[in-house]
């Protein structure tokens, strides 16, 4: 198998490489040095048809397979993943910015766990039954939708994708996916991986291009029958208005504005540990970073002085060296965004602890995209700095008197993906965790995931779950068979 990077990528459409029909390329650029370092299609409807009539084609046979053959390529795929790590880690990290060491310790092996996790979660999936005593037995079927589109977003670009046609294909259904098109590599080399493991043609099919041309196309086209998307609240809304349309069945993961909420009675070196990796892991860029933290009154100056000189340790740099901390943001369009959220939060009255500059390493990272992790104080919960998504290097901090008032500005948001909670009193860390408008509630931990477990948001974070059954739920159709005896 060859996974070398050529300068022009193609899109894989029914077990072959291939241009896009309209020849149009977008530059695919190292957000680590600003270089552009490859072309990539940017796809219109005509190769959405091509795809779309590929996954038609295939999925009759696809459809019709076992759960065990099923497993036996998906867990194949996961080898392969495995197998090919460093050349993986080291395409995702040039593609967007984040330190190899993450990539390799992270992004990497989930795509691979993702893979085995749904290989191995159909063969164990069971639908109901319902017996109406003396009279009829129900039995529910769980069928596979037909043609499904999967779309990601560039911060956990191969680790967001393959969360999303894993359990699409255990399912038995035929894919389409897009990755973002800031970070299109590891996709494109995922094509070689699932040709490798035996993936029948036109079962997986990836087209690459932006999300006005070749997005929309895909969401729009009336024989993709569902659509799964990750990505920011505003895409997410237009794809629910476009689906709604024609009812199409939709399962949406965007955006979060998550609350760290920290009592004086937490375990202090986790929370702090823990509150470091949580505010700035992948430079901010996780949907599940807290950055609202929120910190009980009695502990503030301590928790702000401790706070401001472990994030101090944090080395910015080249994402190749190992002493890296934090690498480069995904782009010159993001890094513009954050830089003026970081105005706008002084013009907001925002006092800035730490950071708030660009950042231009020696070497060949000079024209790169960095930015110092950035804490901030000083902001009422109301302002656009802490209710709009930033998702960079940028944390607020906030005081609370009581359990009360920490409920109230945690919930204070329109979004409701995940919150944190650090205390020891278990009764409280229940009571926080049943009254926060979250998805996902962590207690005295972070990113701890399992992947049986539902994953999405409240509010303006999204609509449906992923994880376990709920995304094998999700990739199915029930059809419910009553017989009367
Ligand atoms: P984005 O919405 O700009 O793009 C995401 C993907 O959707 C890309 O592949 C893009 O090309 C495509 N796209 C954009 N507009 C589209 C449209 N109208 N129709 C179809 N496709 C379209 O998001 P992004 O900037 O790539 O990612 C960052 C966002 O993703 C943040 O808001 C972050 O919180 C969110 N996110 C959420 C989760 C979650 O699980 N809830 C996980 C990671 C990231």
């Amino acid at each position: 198998m060859n996974l070398s990077i050529p300068a022009t990528i193609q899109n894989y459409i029914g077990g072959r490489f291939q241009d896009p029909v309209k020849g149009i390329y977008l530059d695919n650029i190292n957000p680590a040095t600003g270089a552009v370092y490859g072309q990539i299609p940017n796809s219109t409807t005509e190769d959405v048809d091509l795809a779309v009539a590929a996954a038609e084609k295939a999925f009759p046979s696809w459809a019709a397979t076992s759960p065990e053959h099923r497993f036996r390529i998906m867990n194949r795929m996961a080898e392969l993943i495995e197998a090919n790590l460093d050349a993986l880690a080291l395409a995702e990290t040039n593609d967007n910015g984040k330190p190899l060491s993450l990539s390799k310790r992270v992004d990497i092996p989930r795509a691979a766990e993702n893979f085995r996790f749904f290989a191995t979660a159909i063969m164990h999936f069971a639908s109901e039954s319902h017996n109406m005593e003396n009279r009829a037995i129900n039995y529910t079927l769980r069928k596979p939708i037909g043609v499904v589109a999967c779309i990601s977003p560039w911060n956990l670009p191969l680790y967001l994708f393959t969360w999303k046609i894993a359990p699409a294909l255990a399912a038995g259904n035929c894919v389409i996916a897009k990755p973002s098109e800031v970070t299109p590599m590891t996709a494109y080399l995922l094509c070689h991986i699932a040709a490798e493991a035996g993936l029948p043609e036109g079962v997986l099919n990836i087209l690459h291009g932006d999300g006005l041309h070749c997005g929309s196309a895909m969401v729009v086209h009336p024989k993709v029958k569902a659509v799964s998307f990750t990505g920011s609240t505003r895409a997410g809304k237009d794809i629910a208005a476009q689906a709604g349309a024609v009812l199409k069945k939709t399962s949406l993961e965007l955006g979060g504005k998550n609350p760290n909420i920290i009592f004086a009675d937490c375990d202090w070196e986790k929370m702090m540990k823990t509150t470091v990796q949580s505010s700035f892991a992948n430079q901010g860029q996780i949907c599940l970073c807290g950055s609202r933290i929120l910190v009980e009154e009695s502990i503030y100056e301590r928790f702000k002085t401790e706070f401001i000189a472990a994030v101090q340790q944090l080395t910015i740099g080249d994402p190749l060296e190992a002493t890296s901390k934090q690498g480069a943001v995904v782009s010159k369009v993001h890094f513009d965004k954050v830089m003026s959220c970081i105005e706008l939060a002084q013009s907001e009255g925002g006092r800035i602890l730490l950071g708030g500059n660009a950042v231009q390493p020696e070497g060949r990272c000079a024209n790169g995209y960095f930015i110092e992790p950035t804490i901030i104080e000083g902001l009422g919960p109301d302002c656009k700095t802490n209710m709009e998504e930033i998702f960079g290097p940028v944390v607020t901090l906030q005081s609370f008197k009581d359990e009360a008032e920490a409920l109230a500005l945690a919930n204070c948001s329109d979004y409701g993906l995940a919150a944190t909670i650090w205390t020891q009193d278990v009764s409280r860390a229940q009571r926080m965790a049943s009254q926060v408008h979250s998805g996902i509630i962590w207690v005295n931990c972070w990113l701890l995931r399992d992947l049986r477990t539902p994953f999405g948001g409240f509010k303006n974070s999204g609509m449906g779950r992923e994880g376990g059954w709920e995304a094998l739920r999700f990739f199915t159709e029930p059809k419910n068979v009553c017989i009367e005896y």
